[in-house]
């Protein structure tokens, strides 16, 4: 069994990764660049190195942490999400030092970071994939050619790409023209690759991804879906588990796929088979994330399955502790993704110093976050800054939970994407569980929120009568 975890990632999932950590005795070593001295997932670890003064490269040398693993006396790596946690360079290096690497193999990483590979993959196991490119496009001549076969809209997409970066609709040859060079340039700038191919653009899909999991003894499970349909240009910003657009036998359906999908790879650890559903409810798969995903929190909370334990256990070499049908889902989870943000200003980042905290409590609320009063939000990072996760038994009942913990929830200093959620959580097409991915682009009005200063005022002094009573 693992005893000692180096984790590679800082933020909250360090946190996250340190109390699963925590509750199964293992000890966790943490990492942090100059920028990051301060940060929460370095005073939870028990042990913490400085990587350097650089806020970013400390955080990609993979080399370099693995050494410091092996310093360490660890004898496994959690890569978390970003950063390494899809590059195969990891794992190998780990494999080779003799860290167990909690995810994936080398190869499968490698081969499900190349989506034209990942969709080759999927067509072979017989898995729908959306029409488009076989392989990578050489240039904008074979890029027109092809549109014209499959059909406006189309989807160009950095083949490497992720985190909802280097992809561009084109609704005509126009489009496609000016956008291909742009795409190409946007795919070697984010992720050191200029490939790009082409996908047929599914017109107003929603995101339906599934959870799976799987040990070194061939077992595959998956913990059902998750509805990832409220995004802002590709990047989501709430998602909900089980989706409540799906009806039971797509749910076994899809289910299913996801499992076949990942036994036909070799699939072992937590990953995630990320599908579109059209309009016609067909479902397309999209792209296998091989790594713990931000919003594993609501599976965890509709499922009480600890993911991040789990991962730990299957990589120490154990079976899995369910079967599928051990595996069962209560009532309805919803995550918000608290950024730093102001939403009235093009969602632009907002950093520096949290002047007041708190984190909202109460029955069916989850808050993971990397902040406290005082902490100052360094610029050089993801401006997400917590996640706040509720559940309830019924749809309608989650969204008002999810209301409530909103507003108790105070983070002050920074501008937040809280009150616009806010306004989501009242618009009727987002009440009634039926919306897609075009949700938020067709609802520019919901920027036109105002913040209420006394409900504010109300909740800040709740939260310094509270750190008052704690003597925090
Ligand atoms: P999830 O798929 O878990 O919902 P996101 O797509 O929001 O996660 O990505 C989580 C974090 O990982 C973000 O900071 C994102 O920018 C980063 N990320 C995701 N994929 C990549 C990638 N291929 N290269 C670099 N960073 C990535
Ligand atoms: P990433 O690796 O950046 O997460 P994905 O391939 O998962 O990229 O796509 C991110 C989002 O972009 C999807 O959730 C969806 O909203 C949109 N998208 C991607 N491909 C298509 C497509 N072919 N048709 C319509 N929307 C798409
Ligand atoms: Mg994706």
């Amino acid at each position: 069994m693992i005893k000692k975890i180096l984790i590679a990632n800082r933020g909250e999932i360090a946190v996250r990764i340190v109390r699963a950590c925590s509750e199964m005795g293992i000890k966790s070593v943490a990492i942090y660049s100059d920028a990051d001295r301060h940060a929460l997932h370095v005073k939870k670890a028990d042990e913490a190195y400085n990587i350097g003064t650089d806020p970013v490269i400390g955080y990609l040398n993979a080399h370099n942490i693995v050494n410091l693993a092996v310093a360490s006396g660890c004898d496994a790596l959690h890569p978390g999400y970003g950063f390494l946690s899809e590059n195969p360079v990891l794992a190998e290096i780990c494999a080779k030092r003799g860290i167990k690497f909690i995810g994936p193999s080398p190869e499968v990483i490698h081969r499900m970071g190349d989506k034209i590979q990942a969709r080759q993959a999927m067509i072979d196991a017989g898995v729908p994939v959306v029409p488009g490119s076989d392989g990578n496009l050489d240039n904008v001549g074979q890029a027109c050619e092809l549109a014209a076969k499959i059909g406006y809209p189309v989807m160009l997409k950095a083949t490497n790409g992720g985190g909802g970066r280097g992809i561009r609709r084109c609704n005509n040859e126009d489009e496609l023209t000016k956008n291909f060079d742009r795409v190409v340039s946007e795919a070697t700038k984010a992720f050191g690759k200029p490939e790009v191919f082409m996908e047929k653009c599914v017109v107003n899909p929603k995101h339906i991804e599934v959870q799976v999991i799987g040990d070194s003894f061939g077992n595959v499970v998956h913990l059902f879906e998750r509805d990832c349909s409220i995004q802002r240009r590709n990047q989501k910003l709430i998602e909900i588990a089980p989706s409540p657009q799906l009806t039971g036998a797509q749910r076994d359906y899809i289910g299913k796929i996801a499992v076949q999908a990942a036994r036909t790879v070799g699939y072992e650890n937590a990953g995630t088979v990320e599908f579109l559903l059209d309009t016609d409810n067909q479902f397309y798969f999209m792209e296998m994330n091989t790594r713990l995903q931000v919003e594993h929190t609501i599976t965890e909370t509709i499922t009480g399955i600890d993911i991040v334990q789990e991962q730990i256990r299957v990589a120490s070499g154990l079976p899995l502790q369910y079967k599928q049908e051990d595996i069962h889902y209560r009532g309805f989870a919803m995550e918000f993704r608290i950024n730093a943000e102001d939403p009235k200003n093009d969602f632009l980042p907002s950093f520096g110093r949290i002047t007041r905290y708190y984190a909202p409590g109460g029955p069916g609320v989850r808050t993971d976050a990397a902040m406290y009063t005082g902490y100052v939000i360094p610029p050089y990072y993801d401006s997400m800054c917590a996640k706040l996760t509720v559940w309830n038994l019924t749809w309608e009942s989650v969204v008002e939970r999810g209301r409530r913990a909103l507003s108790d929830m105070v983070v002050y200093g920074v501008k937040t994407t809280i009150p616009y959620y806010q306004e989501i959580l009242q618009h009727p097409e987002f009440r009634s569980g039926h919306f897609n991915t075009s949700f938020v682009e067709s609802h520019p009005e919901l920027i036109n929120y105002t913040v209420s200063r006394p409900k504010d005022l109300l909740a800040a002094a709740i939260s310094a009568a509270i750190a008052a009573h704690t003597g925090l």
